[in-house]
């Protein structure tokens, strides 16, 4: 056999959970371990060792994310009241997600997989369809409370020793609600030039779309900052590769986002990303079919799954039954992160492999070998259902002839 593919940078590997845990080794041993020395900064962030080291090794893995600039991460659990019990947590500890995404300020981006045979719920959608989600502020840093009749709620702006007020609302004849919203203009910043960014490396138009006419101080001020950034820093460079900026209001994106073929990023504040994504993601079919990488401002990318760690068929392994987990988000999240590892590094040899790993795989569903998940999806006469490592074993059947 051919000597193996050398690489210059370690990439930081992120270890994690139950079924993808599982997954995460088989992908090294079938399909990267024989071809590639591969070089690794490993953390693991499976629940005991968070738990043994304070979740002082998830903020390691981010700040060595930092350092190195590319990582890949394997699906975590988020602790909740049944984890505590179940692995005798110190603590709850947060998400490893939104830890690693506060140190690097990032914003995530997601794209369905498109293979034949696995069609979308909307048939003009043949290329994929990016969603780019503001990751701070709004409905998920927000303050609310609920209010009695006769109460006057107002926004209080102190600075300096002077105040600004103004009436949210005079509460005369009912009880109600109320929250209060922020955003930081350094934030909105980052996401717009993360999006910026994203739009050039994968030559893709951007979408940005807020409620401006309504909204006219807050969302407005996302519209600016967005068009601010883009004529001073980035307009040049998208003419140049003929791409293009388009703002629109979100209901409109909405209508035309159904109408289009896809092929576009589509940003979106942080609930419009929550929500959209989740439609966009069932509308091509399913989340395992996803990619996702969070990518940071200094362009620092981190590769991921969309999906969590997939609970029911870990146990379902660890009482010896067969499985039939769709490994091929976790598989692109390891292809995603060695190619953007051989394009910083100059080593077109690891590039290529990611490539040729990408196509075996979708090689394989198109050839009618697939998981559980897509068996129940696919549209070919000729499909057969496979287990966890029986898939990756025909991906690598494939893989070597294209090597
Ligand atoms: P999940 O892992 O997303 O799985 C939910 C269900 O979706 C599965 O039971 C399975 O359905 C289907 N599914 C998801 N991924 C699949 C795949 N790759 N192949 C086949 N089917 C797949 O959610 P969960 O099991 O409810 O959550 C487990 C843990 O994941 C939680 O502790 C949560 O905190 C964590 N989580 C982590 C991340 C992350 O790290 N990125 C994201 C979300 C959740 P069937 O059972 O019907 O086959
Ligand atoms: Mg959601």
């Amino acid at each position: 056999m051919a000597d193996k593919i050398l690489m210059k940078t370690p990439l930081v590997e992120m270890d994690g959970d139950e079924m993808t845990r599982i997954i995460w080794k088989m992908i090294k041993d079938i399909l990267l371990l024989p071809y590639i020395d591969l070089k690794t900064e490993y953390y693991d962030l499976g629940l005991e060792h968070r738990n043994e080291t304070d979740d002082k090794v998830t903020v390691e893995s981010a700040e060595a994310t930092k350092k190195y600039g590319v990582a890949v991460k394997c699906a975590t659990i988020t602790p909740n009241a049944a984890r505590m019990t179940e692995y005798d947590l110190k603590q709850m500890w947060k998400s490893p997600n939104g830890t690693i995404r506060a140190i690097l300020d990032g914003t995530v981006f997601r794209a369905p997989i498109i293979v034949n045979g696995i069609t979308p719920y909307i048939p003009t959608w043949t290329k994929p369809i990016t969603i780019a989600r503001h990751a701070y502020g709004d409905v998920y840093k927000n303050t609310e409370m609920q209010v009695e009749k006769g109460s006057k709620v107002e926004l209080v702006c102190t600075k300096d020793g002077k105040e600004t007020r103004q009436t949210v609302f005079e509460f005369t004849d009912t009880d109600g609600i109320v929250h209060g919203l922020h955003n930081k203009d350094n934030s909105i910043a980052s996401f717009a030039r993360c999006c910026f960014n994203y739009a050039l490396d994968t030559k893709q138009d951007l979408w940005f779309a807020t409620k401006d006419t309504i909204s006219k101080q807050y969302d407005h001020r996302f519209k600016d900052i967005f068009a601010e950034i883009y004529e001073n820093e980035y307009k040049a460079k998208f003419e140049e590769m003929g791409i293009e900026y388009f703002y629109t209001l979100i209901d409109d994106a909405v209508a035309r986002v159904i109408r289009s073929e896809g092929g576009y990023i589509w940003a979106c504040k942080n609930y419009d990303g929550d929500v959209m994504s989740d439609m966009v993601a069932t509308a091509y079919g399913s989340l395992a079919m996803m990619t996702s990488v969070l990518v940071s401002p200094d362009g620092v990318y981190e590769y991921e799954a969309a999906h969590g760690t997939v609970q029911r068929h870990y146990y379902k392994h660890l009482k010896g039954e067969a499985t039939s987990t769709n490994s091929v988000a976790t598989l692109f999240a390891w292809t995603g992160a060695l190619r953007k590892r051989g394009e910083l590094d100059n080593t077109p040899d690891l590039v290529d492999f990611a490539d040729k790993l990408e196509k075996a795989t979708i090689q394989t569903i198109e050839e009618g070998v697939m998981t559980g998940d897509l068996y129940l999806l696919s549209t070919l006469e000729n499909k057969k259902k496979v287990g966890t490592e029986e898939f990756l074993v025909e991906v690598n059947e494939r893989l070597k002839k294209l090597l």
